[in-house]
C-alpha cells in the first residue's frame, strides 16, 4: 500500500512509515492511500470473534503494509491494554433498540483523542527504524487543552521520541492545567505561555519554520515533528472502532451480516468522521454518515449548500473541541469526491478568500453518504437533560451534540436503521456544563463539579480524573513566547 498527496495526481508515492514520520506532503496536501483496501463479509465474520487489539491490528495491516503483523499486534496490545482502557477500548452501549453510543473515552485522558494517540507514537517510533532515521523525534505541541494531554500520555516513555507541550497560561480549564502539570514520563516537558492559544500556536509554528532551529536541533541529534490530527498515523486507528462497533452489533443480535448501520459523529476537524467514511468505502455496511456540529456549524452549511465559507463569527461553546472553522481533514474527502486538481483549486480559494464552492457532481457524491445537522447551546443542554430522562444515559456536551443530530436525522427522514453515535468525551471532562444541563444550577468550583456529578448520578469518575488535585505538580514553568525556542533547545539537552 502506498500513499499520495491530496493535491497531486500520482507523481510521488510514499510508504506508510514515511507518511507517519513526515505528517504533511511537501506540496501542503494531506496523505491519502492510493486505493482503499477492501473489507469482505468473511473478514467481518472473522473479526467479530476477536478482541479489540486484534481487530485493530488486522485493519491497520491493510494500510500499514510495511509493518509486520507481529509489530502491529504488539503495538495494538500495548496501546489498548486494560490498564489504560479500563472497561474496554470502544464499548458500545445501547440507549434504545435503534440508538447506540460508541464510547471512545475510556483511555488515559478520558477523551476520544486517546484512541489514536495511544497507538500513533508507537507507529512513529517504528517508522524511525523503518526509514533509517537515527535522530530522535522532538514533538512540539501547542494546545488549547485536550490534545496536549492526550499527546503527552501517548508519547511518554516511547523510544527515540521527546515531547514538549505549550498551553496558554489562562486559556485552559483548571482540570486541564492540572492534568498537564502533573504529567509523568522521562521524555516530556510542559510549559505555560504568557499569552493566549494563538500566541502558543504561533510560537510553535515559528520554531518549525526557523532554519536555525532545525540546524541547531539537527546538530544535537533531533528533528522536529508534530502530533497533528492530519497525520495519517492518527487517522488510520480511528477506522477500527467503526468496524468494531459493527461487530459488536452483530454479536448483540441487533444486526445480521450485511444489514446497514448509520453513524453520527460530533465533528470538529473532520478526522473522526472521515475515518467512518473510509470504513464505509472499505465495505463496512454503513448507510448514512451524519456530521454533527455545534453553533460553529460551517460543516452543516457546507453539506447542505456545497459552499464552504469560513467568513463568519466564531462561537465559544460548551463543546470546545468542536469550536473550529477550518476542518482540515475535509480535504481528504474532497480528494476522493473531486480528485487532486479540483482539491488544489478549492484549497487555494480557501486560503485566498476563506471560501470555496464545490461543483454539482462533487456535491452529489458527498450527498450520497453525508448529511449535516447542528445543535446550538440550548439544544445541547436540553439533549443532555432528555438523554438522562429518556434513557438514563449520561452524555457529555460533545456526545449530546451528536445525539441531537442523530435524532434530527431520524425524525426528519424516518430512517429506522440502527444509529451509532460516536461518544467522544467522558461527561466528567465537562462536569460543570453537564451538571448545569441536568440540574439547572452551575457548580462554582470546576473540581467540585466532578464529585457533585458523581454523587447525583451515581456514575463513577473515570480514573484519569480521580484525585487529580492531589497529584504532584512536575511542570510549573511560565514562559514568554519569545523564549520558547531557548526552552526547547534546553529540553533537547536534558
Ligand atoms: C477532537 C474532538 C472532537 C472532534 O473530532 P474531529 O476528528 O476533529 O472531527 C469531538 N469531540 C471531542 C471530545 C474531541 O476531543
Amino acid at each position: 500500500m502506498e500513499f499520495q498527496s491530496t493535491r497531486e495526481e500520482t507523481s510521488s508515492h510514499y510508504s506508510a512509515a514515511r507518511v507517519i514520520k513526515q505528517g504533511l506532503a511537501e506540496d501542503g496536501g494531506l496523505f491519502v492511500p492510493e486505493s482503499i483496501p477492501a473489507l469482505s463479509y468473511a473478514e467481518i465474520e472473522e473479526l467479530r470473534h476477536l478482541d479489540y487489539p486484534t481487530r485493530a491490528a488486522k485493519i491497520l495491516g491493510k494500510y500499514l503494509t510495511d509493518y509486520t503483523e507481529e509489530e502491529l499486534l504488539a503495538d495494538c496490545r500495548a496501546a489498548y491494554a486494560e490498564t489504560s482502557f479500563r472497561g474496554g477500548a470502544a464499548p458500545l452501549v445501547a440507549l434504545s433498540d435503534t440508538l447506540f453510543s460508541l464510547e471512545l473515552w475510556h483511555g488515559p485522558t478520558a477523551a476520544f483523542k486517546d484512541m489514536a494517540l495511544q497507538i500513533m507514537p508507537r507507529l512513529l517510533s517504528r517508522a524511525l527504524g523503518k526509514t533509517g532515521e537515527a535522530r530522535t523525534a522532538l514533538i512540539l505541541v501547542a494546545t488549547s487543552g485536550d490534545t496536549g494531554k492526550a499527546a503527552l500520555e501517548g508519547y511518554k516513555d516511547i523510544d527515540q521520541i521527546k515531547i514538549a507541550v505549550f498551553y496558554p497560561e489562562n486559556g485552559v480549564s483548571r482540570v486541564q492545567k492540572l492534568q498537564m502539570q502533573t504529567q509523568e514520563g522521562k521524555n516530556v516537558y510542559v510549559a505555560a505561555i504568557k499569552g493566549n492559544f494563538d500566541d502558543a500556536q504561533t510560537g510553535v509554528k515559528k520554531i518549525f519554520s526557523l532554519p536555525l532551529a532545525a540546524e541547531t536541533l539537527n546538530e544535537k541529534g533531533y528533528f522536529l515533528s508534530s502530533a497533528n490530527s492530519i497525520n495519517w498515523g492518527r487517522l488510520a486507528p480511528q477506522i477500527v472502532y467503526y468496524v468494531s462497533a459493527y461487530c459488536d452489533l452483530l454479536n448483540a443480535g441487533k444486526l445480521n451480516l450485511g444489514d446497514k448501520m448509520n453513524v453520527t459523529v460530533p465533528t470538529g476537524n473532520f478526522g473522526n468522521i472521515f475515518a467512518a467514511y473510509l470504513a464505509r468505502e472499505m465495505g463496512l455496511p454503513i448507510g448514512k454518515l451524519v456530521c454533527a456540529s455545534n453553533e460553529n456549524n460551517i460543516l452543516t452549511d457546507f453539506l447542505r449548500t456545497g459552499i464552504y465559507d469560513r467568513n463568519r463569527a466564531f462561537h465559544l461553546t460548551m463543546s470546545p473541541s468542536m469550536d473550529i472553522l477550518i476542518s482540515s481533514n475535509l480535504e481528504r474527502l474532497l480528494f476522493f469526491a473531486a480528485g487532486a486538481a479540483r482539491t488544489r483549486e478549492y484549497m487555494r480559494a480557501l486560503s485566498k478568500d476563506g471560501k470555496y464552492t464545490v461543483a454539482p457532481d462533487v456535491k452529489a457524491k458527498i450527498d450520497e453518504v453525508f448529511c449535516g445537522y447542528f445543535a446550538d447551546e440550548k439544544v445541547t443542554a436540553a439533549t443532555i437533560h432528555d438523554t438522562m430522562r429518556d434513557y438514563g444515559y449520561l452524555a457529555d456536551t460533545h456526545t449530546a451534540v451528536g445525539i441531537s443530530a442523530a435524532k434530527q436525522y431520524m425524525t426528519e427522514t424516518g430512517d429506522k436503521t440502527p444509529m451509532v453515535v460516536a461518544s467522544t468525551a467522558s461527561p466528567f471532562k465537562f462536569a460543570a456544563d453537564v451538571y448545569a444541563s441536568l440540574y439547572g444550577e452551575r457548580p462554582g468550583d470546576p473540581l467540585a463539579a466532578l464529585s457533585m456529578l458523581s454523587e447525583k448520578t451515581g456514575a463513577e469518575i473515570p480514573y484519569p480524573l480521580c484525585g487529580i488535585d492531589r497529584r504532584t505538580v512536575r511542570f510549573s514553568d511560565v514562559i514568554a513566547p519569545e523564549n520558547m525556542l531557548d526552552t526547547v533547545l534546553a529540553f533537547a539537552d536534558k
